[in-house]
């Protein structure tokens, strides 16, 4: 007895939360259902308040002194869902571990499949990609198939399209992601980045359980530049080789106003094109500017080393208050 209870893995699952309330109770009950299934294994689900202003922190409490299996931190307030992850990566104990959102859009039911995917051995991490995106506004489909396109072209990071956050990692895989302690996190870069062998495995969109995306457009916006600017320096070189071609126009237009005025003599004339050039390259220059300026605002966050999150009421003391 004392032997299997030493040979018995352990399986954490992160969830991250955010003004969950209207989700929470369902998901409890599905998590419930799935510890059930869980008995070979010791299981903990951790989780991960990131500010929330509705009673979700109370809901939590209440799950972790019914449910024996149930840890928690709370934020300080708000981090966003990578801070919230990667406090999760941090405190996790398990020798695999999983993040799932609160939303019921990563189905629980599928993550005893997922754990003897990995058992067999083969692979190091399952991870869960959407087959398509039923229930999702076609505008927000169409960017997000381009902005895989994009990013995949220019970085080493391989992200692939429909990829969920939901997947089951092993203990060393978790290991580099918390040694990973970028400011400027994109998870989905980070788990194709670090490499290892993912299985992925299918499934149909689900859609959230009840409450309401926590993304609007300009966030996802926002949040795509982060992913192409921590993965990719291509934008830089797109900005170089922009100088070398206005500088390749302007050798020639030189050439051309030399030999005009050798040829014909000095007319005063062309304020309007003179106007378009002088637009042209003001625009040219500030446009690079702001990308060496995205790369330049990274680096000074990164410089600073602030802490990711920090916690202001936790389960147990095993819980790093600031990371
Ligand atoms: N989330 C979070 N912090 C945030 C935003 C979201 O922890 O600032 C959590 C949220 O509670 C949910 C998960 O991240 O568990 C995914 O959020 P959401 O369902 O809004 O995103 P979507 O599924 O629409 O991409
Ligand atoms: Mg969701």
């Amino acid at each position: 007895m004392e032997e299997t209870k030493e040979e018995m893995k352990k399986i954490s699952l992160i969830v991250p939360c955010y003004n969950e309330e209207s989700c929470l109770l369902a998901f409890d009950r599905e998590i419930a259902k799935v510890a059930e299934q869980m008995q070979g294994y010791d299981f903990e689900v951790l989780y991960v308040n990131d500010g929330s202003a509705d009673g979700t922190l109370a809901m939590i409490r209440g799950f972790s002194q019914n449910r024996p299996y149930v840890r928690y931190l709370s934020f300080s307030r708000n981090f966003g869902k990578e801070a919230a992850m990667y406090a999760g990566f941090c405190n996790a104990t398990g020798d695999y571990v999983a993040v799932m959102d609160a939303d019921l859009q990563d189905p629980p039911h599928i993550l005893p499949e997922m754990v003897k995917i990995l058992e067999t051995g083969e692979y190091d991490s399952v991870a869960t990609r959407r087959v398509d995106r039923a229930g999702e506004p076609p505008i927000r489909s169409f960017f997000a198939r381009m902005f895989y396109k994009v990013i995949n072209k220019i970085s080493d990071a391989d992200v692939v399209d429909g990829a969920r956050d939901y997947r089951l990692m092993r203990r060393e895989m978790v290991d580099v992601i918390v040694e990973m302690g970028e400011r400027n996190r994109f998870s989905k870069g980070i788990f194709g980045w670090i490499g290892f062998r993912t299985y992925w495995y299918d499934f149909e969109n689900v859609e959230r359980a009840a409450g309401e995306t926590k993304w609007n457009f300009w966030k996802l916006f926002k949040y795509s530049i982060d992913g192409i600017v921590s993965f990719s320096q291509m934008p830089l070189t797109i900005a170089s080789w922009m100088g070398v071609a206005c500088t390749g126009f302007s050798l020639l237009a030189i050439i051309f106003i030399v030999v005009r005025k050798l040829l014909w003599g000095d007319e005063v004339q062309g304020w309007a094109s003179n106007m378009c050039v002088m637009i042209f390259i003001g625009g040219v220059q500030l446009f690079c500017l702001g990308v060496i300026g995205q790369y330049v605002g990274k680096t000074y966050v990164e410089t600073k080393k602030r802490p990711h999150y920090i916690v202001s009421e936790c389960s147990d003391e095993k819980i790093k208050k600031i990371g």
